[in-house]
């Protein structure tokens, strides 16, 4: 199983990180699967970083093997969404940033890949790119979006990953994350609500 993630694909969170305008074709990165975590079990903040950012993403789950997968074929391939958060070292990121270095560590340390349960977009009555989504941090919004502003909506991205790389059964596809961004502390609680409703919890200890 892989974990794809998708950069910079809400235009104000491009802006936010300094990008003049979002990139013109889908950058995406990959998590191992070491970074799960699931059924709101707390989030234990490392000691290589000071500098931990949340990003709330609405998460598709591939749920057939697919290859050069078409645009208009996409939607076959998923019936459900959940809500991750993509946690990020923004420190280390910005190091490896500095000197053309990957983001595996920054993205891809243990803990770093929040998920939800999945929810049947049937159940929700909603097509997956018209989708609001938001995230309180101790009871405030600190991040609000709805998948209608992707960059690349998601049967683009499955159509794009896929030229290059398997999506396979159990695939997980982080979409993006709209403005918003910023640091955790130990004590904080995040929460994630998907068309209204309460999908995550998660502890900062
Ligand atoms: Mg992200």
């Amino acid at each position: 199983m892989k974990i794809l993630c998708v950069a910079k694909n809400y235009v104000d969170h491009a802006i936010e990180m300094g990008a003049a305008k979002p990139p013109s074709e889908p950058v995406f990165f990959l998590k191992p699967d070491s970074a799960m975590l699931q059924k709101n079990m707390p989030f234990f903040y490392p000691d290589f970083s000071t500098e931990i950012h949340h990003e709330i993403e609405v998460v598709v789950r591939i749920e057939k093997l697919g290859k050069s997968i078409e645009e208009r074929f996409a939607p076959k391939y998923y019936t459900s969404v959940a809500l991750g958060i993509d946690f990020t070292a923004r420190d280390l990121q910005a190091k490896a940033k500095a000197a053309g270095q990957p983001w595996a560590v920054s993205k891809g340390f243990d803990g770093s890949a929040v998920l939800s349960d999945f929810v049947p977009l049937e159940e929700l009555g909603k097509d997956a790119n018209n989708l609001d989504f938001y995230l309180l941090k101790n009871g405030v919004e600190v991040q609000h979006g709805n998948t209608n502003k992707l960059v690349f909506n998601i049967n683009h991205l499955i159509s794009n990953i896929s030229k290059f790389m398997t999506l396979k059964t159990g695939d997980l596809i982080y979409t993006g994350t709209p403005a918003g961004v910023g640091p955790v502390q130990i004590g904080d609680t995040l929460e994630g609500f998907l068309e209204g409703r309460q999908l995550l919890t998660c502890r900062i200890k």
